[in-house]
Parts: C-alpha cells; structure tokens; sequence
C-alpha cells in the first residue's frame, strides 16, 4: 500500500473511507484506500500504479448500479471525477469518463445538440453508462422503444489490460443489453466521444418533461428512498417486477431494506439498511418468484466488496 500511495498524488489520497455516501443506495463499508482521480490520465495512471504494486482496484462512477458490502472493499477504490469536456461545430462531444450525465445535458439541450436528452434522471457517470450501455424505454407514443446510449456512441479511448491505450469504436465496443466490452475485459474507459444532432430546444425540453414526469410517477425517488435502480434483470416479455409483485412481496421487508410499493423490481433503503438485509431480500424474492412462477431472477447490480 505505501508504494502505491508513493505513486499517487497524495493530497487526494485518503485511508478507511466510508463509501455509503459514494452510492446511490447509501450502502456500503469502508474502503482501505480512497482516491480522486480528476483527470483521465490520473485516472490512467491510478489504475497502473495499482496494477504494478499488486493491490486490488475498484472504479467508483456515482455508484448507481452497485451494493458495496458491508464489511466494504480491500484495496484502492478509484472514483472517477475526472470530467473535463468539450463541444465542437460539427456535433461532437468529448468527454472525460467521469463526467456527470445529468450534468451534461442541460449544456447540450441549450447549445442545440440532440442525442443526451433522453437520459435525464438516470444517475450515471459516462463511464457507467457506457459500461452497461445505459438505456431508457421512452413513454412518448411516438417514441415507444428503448434508446440505448450506443447510438450516439462515436468512440471511446480505453485503457486496455495490457496497460495501452487504445481509440474503441462501436464495433469494437460489443454493447448489449445491459452489456459491452467492458463486461468481458477489465479496460478502463479514459475518454469517450458521442455524436450529437441537431435538435429543436423546445422539442428537446418537450422530451425531457416527458421522461421525468414519467420517471416520477413510477420509480420511487432517490432523494428521499436511496436505491440502485432495477434490481434484477429483464425478463423478455414478462417483467421481473410483475413476477415480484405477483408473488406478493411489494413492501415486503427485511431490515431496513424494502421492495418499493412503486415499484417491484427496486428495492429501496428506508434509513439503515445494510448490504445483509439487501442480499436477504434478493434471496427471499429469487425463492419466492421462482415457487411462484418457475423464473429464477437474476440481480442486475454488481456486488462489490466484503460481504
Ligand atoms: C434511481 C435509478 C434509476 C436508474 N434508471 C436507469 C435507467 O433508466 N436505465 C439504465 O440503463 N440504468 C438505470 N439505472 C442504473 C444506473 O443509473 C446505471 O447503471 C449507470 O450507468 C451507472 O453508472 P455509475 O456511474 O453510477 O456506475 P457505477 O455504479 O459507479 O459503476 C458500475 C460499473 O461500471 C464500472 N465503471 C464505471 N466507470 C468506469 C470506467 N470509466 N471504466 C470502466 N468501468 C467503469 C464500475 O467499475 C462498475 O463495475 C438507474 C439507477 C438508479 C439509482
């Protein structure tokens, strides 16, 4: 550990931080080590130093889409502010990876440029996004399908796990559902550049309102119920949430730890929940559902740490 705080800037290295309020579920113990990456090539040299020094290393976006472990995690945790970015003339934005989508939108909708607009809400850092390809099913009618975050994707500049760098294009990028690249191959994303439209403001801003008030009715709010969004995976053409509710368990709860009354498939942390009582929960609605129904659901989040 002391060699690899011996490669980092160490004003904005700290020891034994609680990383609960690093995630939109609240949840979570500490990390042995804490750094802020502020620039991607810290970002890029973070994960080398831990790479050459042997200690693990976990990169931390605005932790929408994870449960830290309650024992919390061994090793450097990188949290990716690095968030520098850039508009041009002819539509593209590049971007550092930890920039804040809902940071970036309103600048986008109001320079004109089309593409980011349908994500408003969704907690996410780019990284995160393009991690798991971030997706929205739209609510308008004349809109009904799901956007990913792929088709405004131009390319992104990796680090890859042999320690270069490299420019990914779409192809390269093997997006899915709730899937890329990343999934299979622990690169880092340093960079990523999207390919915007142009777009009428009001329009934009028409949509925006749309995907919000939606959002608003039907997921319970971060502000006051933390969460980590969907909870399980899809299920084609049948709904994981449906399968819950079906099985009774809206509002069911262990600990602190509740399925949503809004919504089946998000489970919500009343005040206290620890990552115990999550994983109890998820546990008690796979064996449920799968009496019930004969699915056996399959959690969408990452599990990161000491459990
Ligand atoms: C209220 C709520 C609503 C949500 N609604 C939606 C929705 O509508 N659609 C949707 O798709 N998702 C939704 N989500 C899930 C979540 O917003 C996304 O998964 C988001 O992309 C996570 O981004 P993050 O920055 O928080 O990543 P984190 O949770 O911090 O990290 C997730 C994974 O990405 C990896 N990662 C992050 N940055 C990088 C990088 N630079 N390089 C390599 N790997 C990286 C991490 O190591 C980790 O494995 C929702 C979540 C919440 C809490």
């Amino acid at each position: 550990m002391d060699e690899l705080a011996s490669r980092l800037d160490t004003t904005r290295l700290r020891r034994d931080v609680a990383l609960a309020p690093y995630t939109t579920f609240r949840i979570g113990g500490p990390a042995d080590l804490f750094y802020d990456a502020t620039a991607a090539d810290d970002l890029a040299n973070a994960v080398l130093a831990a790479r050459a020094t042997g200690v693990p290393y976990f990169i931390l976006g605005l932790g929408a889409n994870i449960l830290i472990g309650d024992r919390g995690v061994r090793g450097l945790v990188i949290h990716n502010v690095a968030d520098r970015h850039r508009f041009s003339e002819d539509g593209l934005l590049w971007t550092e990876s930890g920039a804040v989508l809902g940071r970036l939108i309103p600048q986008a909708v109001a320079l004109g440029w089309s593409g980011l607009e349908h994500y408003v809400g969704i907690p996410t850092t780019v990284g995160g996004a393009i991690w798991q390809n971030l997706h929205f099913l739209s609510p308008a009618p004349e809109r009904e399908r799901t956007m990913f975050i792929e088709e405004i994707f131009a390319s992104a500049e990796l680090l890859t796990t042999d320690g270069s760098r490299c420019i990914a294009d779409r192809s390269m990028m093997q997006f899915g559902y709730d899937t890329s690249l990343l999934h299979h191959h622990r690169h880092t994303v340093l960079s990523v550049t999207f390919q915007l439209a142009r777009g009428d403001i009001a329009a934009m801003h028409k949509i925006m309102q749309e995907n919000l008030s939606w959002r608003g009715g039907k997921h319970p709010w971060l502000e006051y119920h933390p969460s980590a969004g969907s909870i399980f995976q899809k299920i084609e053409g049948v709904g994981a949430g449906r399968l819950i509710e079906q099985a009774g368990l809206k509002g069911f709860r262990i600990g602190d730890a509740q399925i949503s009354h809004i919504h089946a498939n998000i489970m919500v942390n009343l005040g206290h929940a620890t990552a115990y009582d999550v994983r109890t929960l998820i546990a008690t609605a796979q064996d449920a559902v799968e009496k019930q129904s004969g699915y056996r659901l399959q959690p969408e989040i990452g599990f990161i740490g000491e459990f």
